[in-house]
C-alpha cells in the first residue's frame, strides 16, 4: 500500500518551524518511514512543476509555514491547497501572522525605503529598488510582487488545522502527525493544542499571587529574576495567563517571560487585546497620572501585545489611506 503523500512549505518567517521539524531528531525516522515526503524545498530538490503535475487532492497533508506577503507565496498556497486533502498552518506566522506580521505597522514603500535607501548598511546610495520586471538582452527577468499588507495563512486560502508556536513544540508536531496518521483528528478548524492557559502548565504556578498588584512593568534585563517565583509576580511581563499552553512553559523555564507565541486559547477573540486587558487589569492603583506612568513603562505595546498576531487581529493593520482603494 502506498504510504500518505506530505509536503512542507515555506512563507513569510524566519526557517526556525523548518528547524523544528528537524528538531524531531530519530522521530523524523518514523514519520519518513510512514509517510513520502514529495515536497519540501528546504531539504529537497523539488520544483513547483512537479507539484503542478500531481493529480487534486493526492497530497494527504500539506504543512505551511509563514505569513503571506507576496504573489508568489499566495500563489503556491493556493497550488498547494489544490493538491492537499488537508493544509495544516504550521506555526505562529501561518496562524496569526507572526512577527512579520508586524511590518502591517507600515506602508510597503515605507519598509523598501528603509532597506534600500535609509539603512546604515546601504552604501551605494544609487537609489536601485527591486523591481518586478527588469528588461536583460535574455530576456525579462521577473520577481514577486511584495504586498503591502502581510496576511495569515487562512485569510488567503482554507486552513483545517493549526499547529501554534514559534516554532510548534515537538511534542505538538509529533500529536499531529499521529493524529493525522490515525485519523483521530479534532473538528476541522481546530488549534492542534490544549485549550488551556499557559500558567497551569508553569511550574511556577503556585507561586503566582490570586490577585496580582502591578506596581510597575519591567523588562528582563532590568531584574535578575528569581528562578522559582511567579516572573509576572516579580514585575515582568509574562503573558502565560493569555496564552495557550503545550510548549511546556519553555520560556520560563529559562527564567524568561513568556511573549505569547502559542497564542490565544479558543475563548478569546483577539490575542493582543486580551493580553493588553488582562495587564492593565493588574495595576495597582486608581490614579490616572500614576496608571498611565506604570503603563508608561511598556517600551513597545503593539509589539509586546501584538508580537505574534497583528495580522490575525480585529485591527489587522495600521490604516493608509490606500487601502479603502482595494490595494494590496
Ligand atoms: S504568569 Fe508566567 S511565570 Fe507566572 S505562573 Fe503564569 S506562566 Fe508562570
Ligand atoms: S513560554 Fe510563551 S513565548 Fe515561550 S514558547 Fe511557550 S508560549 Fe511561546
Amino acid at each position: 500500500m502506498s504510504k500518505p503523500k506530505v509536503a512542507f512549505y515555506w512563507c513569510a518567517s524566519c526557517g526556525g518551524c523548518e528547524e523544528a521539524v528537524v528538531d524531531l531528531a530519530e522521530d523524523i525516522l518514523k514519520v519518513v518511514g510512514a509517510v513520502d515526503i514529495v515536497f519540501w524545498p528546504v531539504a529537497l530538490d523539488f520544483k513547483r512543476e512537479d507539484v503542478e503535475a500531481m493529480a487534486d487532492n493526492s497530497l494527504a497533508v500539506a504543512f505551511i509555514n509563514g505569513a503571506i506577503r507576496s504573489s508568489e507565496q499566495h500563489e503556491m498556497v493556493e497550488l498547494l491547497r489544490r493538491k492537499a486533502g488537508l493544509v495544516v498552518a504550521f506555526g505562529s506566522c501561518a496562524h496569526l501572522g507572526g512577527i512579520p506580521g508586524l511590518a502591517n505597522t507600515f506602508r510597503r514603500a515605507d519598509l523598501i525605503d528603509e532597506a534600500y535607501h535609509k539603512s546604515l548598511s546601504v552604501t551605494d546610495g544609487n537609489g536601485t529598488e527591486p523591481l518586478e520586471k527588469t528588461e536583460v538582452p535574455e530576456g525579462t527577468l521577473t520577481l514577486p510582487k511584495l504586498w503591502d499588507t502581510v496576511k495569515t495563512l487562512d485569510q488567503v486560502i482554507k486552513v483545517d488545522y493549526y499547529l501554534p508556536g514559534c516554532p510548534p513544540p515537538v511534542n505538538l508536531i509529533n500529536g499531529a502527525i499521529g493524529s493525522i496518521l490515525k485519523n483521530e483528528l479534532p473538528p476541522p478548524g481546530s488549534v492542534l493544542a490544549p485549550d488551556m492557559a499557559l500558567c497551569e502548565e508553569c511550574e511556577r504556578r503556585a507561586t503566582k499571587p490570586d490577585k496580582m498588584a502591578q506596581r510597575e512593568f519591567l523588562r528582563p534585563h532590568q531584574i535578575k529574576a528569581d528562578p522559582e517565583k511567579c516572573l509576572l509576580a516579580q514585575g515582568l511581563l509574562c503573558l502565560g495567563p493569555v496564552t495557550r499552553k503545550g510548549c511546556g512553559a519553555a520560556c520560563v523555564k529559562g527564567n524568561m517571560p513568556c511573549t505569547g507565541c502559542m497564542g490565544p486559547t479558543s475563548h478569546v477573540v483577539d490575542f493582543g487585546t486580551k493580553a493588553l486587558t488582562a495587564m492593565a487589569s493588574l495595576v495597582d492603583s486608581n490614579d490616572d497620572r500614576e496608571i498611565a506612568a506604570i503603563l508608561d513603562q511598556i517600551a513597545d505595546p503593539v509589539g509586546t501585545f501584538y508580537r505574534y498576531s497583528l495580522p490575525a487581529s480585529l485591527l489587522h493593520r495600521s490604516y493608509q489611506p490606500e487601502h479603502a482603494k482595494g490595494e494590496k
